[in-house]
């Protein structure tokens, strides 16, 4: 699937959910309807189809422009050619990516391990700051063990690719991020089978219908990053007994976020430590800088560690971002003033969008999108905000239905009432 991201100043479009059938990724990761691409790709060299296959993009619009940054990530960067905008399209939810405290323990890992390992796990490439990381997120997610890899989007495919048999069957929520999509293309079960988005009446006649496959894997994101909504886990974790399937949960969006202590979806939901398997990344709420893990039993990583081919054939987790990652955990840990804050802030935008008119979802996460409707609105209004200094991106078809075009707020801790304020007036000026 491909996200559309129809933010000023110019479009810009990145690979993120997919609407609807997400096994259906390579037309929509382009933005191309698939006969045009077909087309192209069966007539021409490669060189002459991918300056057609550009050209198409530029031509509908779809073509991505990445924005540069001066600087740190924080609750305003400073975007090259444009100068200092308040930030509203970052995961930075709790602020850490530029906390003194996090900025200092990567400082610490360089000049304790330097660069990195310059290897995989199993040769020569496992730090102690590796396992000092992957205690401390398996005791945050309430697991018994946990394996870092480069990225989430890494640790989904090494999971899904790695667990699953042949005579098994996925069951994958039909708006689950493209890393587990791509990792469930990745295994070999018997089946893989969507279920209608957040569908649990569709999911349970599927598992019915398959139970005598050898294992049965039910995979949903936590929090899902266009409409900000929030996986049932409690249900899910229910009809998962039920029909002696297990659950896997992708928060990349909800740790940190959700739950009072942040410990994400599990914890919001009440069912900590009746989630099987929790997958999650670093480079969002937890610090910002890259990473990604599996957390679950000891035996599940233990067989990760054996046999799945990201750790086996790739370099681990950079030590900078191990120990940063560490003490973003740490500070979690410490207290909840930064998830008190993040909540006060989606508070106090959500109530104030909604005073002004705009039409949010209800949403206990800091996603909150703002339904415009059409997509040409939907860019002149992200342009317009762009001009009043507020940076908040537009999407439109096909991230999102034709006619259901939204600008996603995202929203952090490091928010000032003084931001808030201004992007208030901001969003109140273009109404
Ligand atoms: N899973 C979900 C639900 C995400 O939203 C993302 C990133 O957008 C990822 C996985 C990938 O995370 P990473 O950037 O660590 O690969």
């Amino acid at each position: 699937m491909c996200l559309k991201i129809i933010g000023a100043p110019a479009a810009l479009f990145i690979s993120l959910n997919v609407l609807g059938s997400r096994f259906v990724f390579a037309d929509d990761l382009i933005g191309l309807d698939s006969d045009i691409k077909r087309n192209l790709m069966n007539t021409t060299s490669f060189e002459a189809r991918t300056r057609a296959l550009l050209n198409e993009q530029r031509q509908s619009g779809t073509y991505k422009h990445l924005q540069y940054i001066v600087g740190p990530m924080g609750p305003t960067v400073n975007l090259e050619g444009r100068g200092d905008v308040i930030c509203l399209c970052s995961n930075n939810y709790l602020g850490l990516a530029n906390h003194p405290e996090v900025v200092a323990a990567a400082h610490a890992g360089l000049d304790q391990y330097a660069a990195g390992t310059a290897s995989v796990r199993f040769i020569c490439g496992t730090f102690t700051c590796h396992r000092e990381i992957e205690e401390t997120i398996a005791t945050f997610a309430g697991t018994e063990a946990a394996l870092t890899y480069v990225s989430c989007w890494c640790a989904n495919e090494a999971l899904i690719g790695t667990i699953v048999g042949p005579n098994d069957v996925i069951f994958s929520d039909a708006l689950n991020h493209a890393s587990i999509i791509d990792g469930c293309r990745l295994a070999r079960p018997r089946e893989r089978m969507v279920y209608a988005h957040g569908d649990h009446a569709d999911l349970e006649a599927k598992l019915k219908a398959n139970m005598d496959a050898d294992a049965r894997w039910v995979i949903t994101d936590g929090v899902f990053s266009m409409e900000g909504a929030v996986a049932d886990l409690a249900g899910l974790v229910e009809m998962c007994k039920r029909y002696d399937a297990r659950l896997i949960v992708d928060d990349s969006h909800g740790v940190g976020v959700l739950g009072r202590t942040g410990r994400g979806t599990p914890e919001h939901c009440d069912v900590l430590g009746r989630v099987d398997i929790i997958t999650g990344t670093l480079g969002k709420a937890l610090g910002g800088a890259a990473g990604g893990y599996v957390a679950g039993s000891q035996d599940l990583i233990d067989l990760l560690v054996q046999r799945s081919r990201p750790s086996l054939f790739s370099n681990a987790l950079p030590p900078t971002v191990a120990c940063s990652a560490k003490q973003a955990i740490t500070l979690l840990q410490r207290d909840t003033v930064l998830m008190d804050r993040l909540r006060a802030n989606v508070a106090r935008i959500r109530t104030g969008l909604i005073a002004l008119g705009y039409e949010c979802q209800d949403s206990p996460s800091a996603i909150i999108p703002i339904m415009i409707g059409d997509e040409a609105e939907a860019i002149r209004k992200s342009e317009q905000l762009l001009d009043l200094g507020v940076w908040v991106v537009a999407f439109g078809y096909p991230v999102v239905p034709k006619g259901k075009a939204r600008l996603r707020v995202q929203v952090s801790a490091a928010l000032t009432d003084k931001h808030i304020d201004q992007v208030l007036t901001a969003f109140g000026e273009i109404k």
